[in-house]
């Protein structure tokens, strides 16, 4: 990338975030902490946030104080773990009172996905400039933030002027994009022909969207350019889907977790192993039925707490997602810890005839073993509790082999319920976000 175009960028963000760039350069520092340090800031960062959030919002006040819980107690032996977790109810119902009034000014809203339940609307403080977050994921695969990227998302600015005036804020960096709420043969073909004679530095999207690309490119035998990192977020990415984007772009490929929420909660290095979060914007809990934290290697819910937002401050928020902590550490020295990959929603679960309930986790790792077999698959529990197994095969000899998996994974239920399999062409998704666990309501 020419030296003017990064100063240029650098000039641009100077402008709407003058301080984007000293804080970029403390999170490159800070990855590389000695772990106990890491903690000890984090731990500051709770007590600071949870301090505000009593005193300046009427929602924290109450839902803590209802559990007896006072300022006072802040910092006292786990005192953390006492708090009330907050909950998507929460956020419908009590969005004004979780608002620092005083800072209304500062507040921008955001709205959750429909696709896992009801919509919900959120708050951020609109000064932080989270793209850093953004910015150290593109420095670990050898990118600047200015150079020119492809990416795939739902289109936001439809309108010509919307697209030009977006497109001026960004010169000279170019973003091709393609609106993955819509993608038909000829729009792939376009932005297939666009991206080649672009050449950008980096490819980014859903993961169903993306997939459905790499998809189309073996397909069609088709020589796509090969960006520095292909980065897939929005849903869980399956051994299959990595590969088959790998393949497809020959370039590694970085899993990215967010929610809605809290956007920029963890990603995967170079290396590969498992997700390295962002502990100084987020504090993240695996937590049992209880609320107290599991042990490192066990699953258990999510809880969430954004360290930086002092405007709408949400402080162990339940996502709805599972997963777990990893024991060991990454081969690339830094010290954020790691997440294995997040595999699925609590609501995706399975639940049989006598009561023995299906890990959404363990639904998503059947074709693990054999990423090859399959191209894509899915797992439907139907009304009647019957099970089917959709799948594309790699081709028509995998298919016994495929078979056989299937009725492993049928043994292993106990035969409850039938498990039916179906050979199918595509996955259907949900507006670019795959969900290979379905359970019909
Ligand atoms: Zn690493």
């Amino acid at each position: 990338m020419p030296k003017w175009k990064q100063k240029l960028f650098e000039l641009k963000w100077k402008r709407y975030h003058p301080d984007a760039f000293s804080r970029f350069a403390h999170l490159l520092e800070s990855e590389r902490l000695p772990a106990d340090q890491l903690r000890e800031r984090q731990e500051e960062a709770r007590r600071k946030i949870v301090r505000h959030a009593m005193e300046h919002t009427a929602f924290y006040r109450q839902h803590y104080a209802a559990s007896g819980f006072e300022v006072g107690d802040i910092g006292t032996d786990g005192w953390f773990e006492k708090l009330p977790p907050v909950t998507k109810a929460h956020l419908r119902s009590h969005f004004e009172e979780m608002t620092d009034l005083s800072q209304k000014q500062f507040l921008r809203l955001s709205t959750t996905g429909g696709s896992t339940g009801t919509p919900t609307k959120t708050g951020f403080d609109g000064r932080l400039p989270e793209e850093i977050y953004n910015w150290r994921i593109l420095n670990w695969f050898g990118v600047h933030p200015g150079e020119d990227r492809g990416s795939l998302w739902r289109a936001t600015r439809t309108t010509w002027r919307q697209k030009f005036v977006n497109r001026a804020l960004w010169w000279p960096t170019r973003h091709l994009q393609l609106d993955a709420s819509f993608m038909t043969e000829s729009s792939l073909r376009a932005f297939l022909k666009q991206f080649n004679r672009l050449r950008p530095a980096c490819l980014q999207g859903y993961v169903g969207a993306i997939s459905q690309l790499a998809r189309f490119v073996i397909d069609n035998q088709i020589e796509a350019w090969s960006p520095k990192f292909v980065w897939v977020t929005s849903a869980p990415l399956s051994p299959v889907q990595r590969k088959l984007i790998a393949d497809a772009f020959h370039a590694p490929v970085c899993d990215q977790y967010g929610s809605c929420e809290i956007r920029w909660i963890a990603q995967q290095c170079p290396e590969g192993k498992g997700l390295h979060v962002n502990v100084e914007h987020v504090h993240l809990e695996y937590v049992d039925e209880e609320n107290h934290p599991v042990p490192a290697g066990v699953y258990g819910r999510t809880l969430l707490t954004n360290l930086e937002d002092m405007v709408f401050p949400l402080i162990r928020y339940e996502n709805g997602d599972r997963g777990r902590w990893l024991l060991e550490s990454c081969p690339c020295g830094r010290s954020l810890p790691l997440i294995d990959t997040v595999k699925g929603r609590e609501s995706e679960s399975f639940v049989l005839p006598s009561g023995k309930t299906i890990n959404g986790e363990y639904l998503t790792t059947i074709f693990d073993a054999t990423p090859d077999l399959a191209r894509g698959f899915r797992v439907i529990q139907h009304r009647d509790l019957s099970i089917t197994v959709e799948y594309i095969p790699s081709s028509d000899q995998d298919v016994p082999r495929i078979e056989s998996v299937i009725r492993a994974f049928s043994a292993k239920i106990g035969g409850e319920v039938p498990v039916e399999s179906r050979v199918v062409h595509e996955i259907a998704h949900d507006r670019g976000k795959l969900r290979f666990v379905v359970r019909e309501r």
